[in-house]
């Protein structure tokens, strides 16, 4: 969780809405049923941007920003739509992920950024974005998925899935992971070859990461969404890419196409690697958040996710949920209001107190079942839910907690989310509050042998040593020769 707001894309939704037009593909050069014209693509880019910046950090880093900055200019330059303003950005987020918005918003998760193993992935990579920008792929997606959620998102109220209030709250964030269609994705793949080659770099190098991406997506121990989740692998990707990538090179005989591992690996030398505990991390059952200093329990046996926006416990059968947010409101009263307005919920209790000799304020509140069913005449109605929550004034914010759960249970789940809340206090520990991530570390080979020898002799516990294969695009047994450059992990 950051302490920043999530920015409303509703009114720029809203506002897409209205409008309607056929225009002509810049790459196809047919005529299609679009929705936003091209100014408007820009606003919903423009007007975006600052929410997704808000909600997932920008990762500081100017030689990477430089470098994702020249070469994404150079490559909007030569593609089908060159007089857009692009705009490159690095996320501080460990999801391996890249996506574009309208607009010509191209983002890159530091996650990506350390599976890259050389610049020519990176391109190929940056060429499919740019392939879905220049496709007006995104443009379309927006269209469709804004039709088909905006009765939702339009005053969303509890649904009989109270889980959904994460939902809410996570809105900015979900239309970043809206899913392509795969020919969508085999256009933005050719389109990606075409682009990366044109700036000089070997493509053969982006069926490699889709490889790595493969091999990601069917590790155990990944749980983040990656790329395929999201830009889905159309049949024989890695095979039409190799090929195409191929024709490129006979294309053009004698140019040389560049791939720039080493150049690559130096620049991301230090980069933040996995989760960053500095945003929140749990241990032997609590939570913990350094930037914020702030800390409390987690219920034994919850499981807990952490994203930029808010925090969410809950059992794992589902039938309760604690959700931990900021308000936006600048006293206690407000922040409670605030609930009952975004919700429609109805006050049953408040009273004003203190949690570990912070200023606090309880609440009960309901969401009678009725309520949705005037959203969703289709669906059963719910039974009512009950939910207690805190508003907590700390370091000059308003934190609060909302415990929810149906109504009928309520009373077998109060002790525990007042446990939670009770829980709540400054984090004052030295060493939690200076807990430190991973960063990868590039490190050279001192002598010939396999990928696995060479991470014994960096200390990499065998255990780690699958995840370092797919991160350095090798298997255990490739070889290594003296003087290479490989990723490892440390802090
Ligand atoms: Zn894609």
């Amino acid at each position: 969780m950051r302490v920043t707001i999530i920015g409303n894309l509703l009114l720029v939704l809203a506002f897409v809405l209205l409008a309607d037009s056929c225009a002509v593909n810049p790459v196809s050069g047919k005529k299609q049923l679009m929705l936003l014209s091209e100014d408007q693509e820009k606003a919903l880019g423009l007007e975006s941007d600052p929410g997704i910046l808000a909600s997932y950090g920008v990762y500081d880093d100017a030689k990477l920003q430089q470098f994702i900055t020249e070469k994404g200019k150079k490559m909007g330059a030569i593609s089908h739509r060159p007089n857009l303003d692009y705009k490159f950005k690095v996320l501080d987020s460990p999801v391996v992920n890249a996506f574009a918005v309208p607009g010509g918003y191209v983002y890159f998760t530091r996650g990506i950024l350390a599976y890259f193993n050389n610049e020519a992935q990176f391109a190929g990579v940056l060429g499919h974005e740019i392939g879905h920008v220049t496709a007006r792929h995104s443009a379309q997606q927006y269209s469709q998925q804004i039709l088909a959620q905006a009765g939702l998102m339009i005053g969303m109220v509890v649904s009989e899935d109270f889980r959904k209030y994460a939902e809410v709250a996570n809105v900015g964030v979900s239309l970043l992971f809206l899913k392509f269609s795969r020919d969508h994705e085999s256009e933005s793949d050719k389109l990606g070859v075409a682009y990366s080659s044109q700036i000089g770099y070997d493509a053969h190098e982006m069926a490699k990461f889709f490889n790595t991406l493969s091999r990601l997506s069917g590790d155990e121990g990944q749980s983040l969404p990656t790329f395929l989740s999201t830009h889905p692998n159309p049949d024989d990707r890695n095979k039409k890419v190799d090929e195409m990538a191929g024709s490129w090179v006979q294309k053009s005989p004698g140019t040389k196409l560049d791939v720039n591992r080493d150049s690559y690996l130096r620049m991301i030398d230090g980069l933040v690697y996995g989760e960053d505990p500095r945003q929140g991390y749990v241990e032997n059952d609590n939570f913990y958040h350094p930037e914020l200093k702030l800390q409390y329990a987690v219920p034994s046996g919850w499981q807990l996710v952490n994203s930029p926006s808010q925090v969410q416990m809950a059992p794992k059968d589902g039938k309760a949920l604690m959700i931990f947010t900021l308000s936006q409101e600048k006293t206690l009263q407000a922040a409670a209001q605030g609930l009952l307005t975004q919700y429609q919920l109805t006050k049953v209790s408040s009273r004003e107190t203190t949690i570990n000799g912070l200023p606090a304020l309880e609440m009960v509140a309901e969401q009678a079942a009725q309520a949705q069913d005037q959203q969703q005449q289709q669906q059963q109605q719910s039974p009512p839910v009950r939910l207690l929550t805190y508003q907590i004034q700390y370091n000059g914010m308003i934190y609060q907690f909302l415990g929810v759960t149906e109504k009928a249970n309520y009373t077998s789940y109060e002790p525990t989310f007042l446990n939670v809340i009770k829980s709540f206090k400054e984090l004052k520990e030295a060493g939690k509050l200076n807990r430190q991530p991973e960063r990868i570390r590039i490190k050279t080979v001192d002598r010939s042998g396999t990928f696995a020898d060479a991470l014994k002799t960096f200390n990499m516990p065998e255990k780690r040593h699958k995840e370092l294969a797919i991160l350095n695009g090798m298997e255990l047994n490739s070889p290594v020769t003296k003087g290479m450059l490989i990723k490892v992990v440390a802090q």
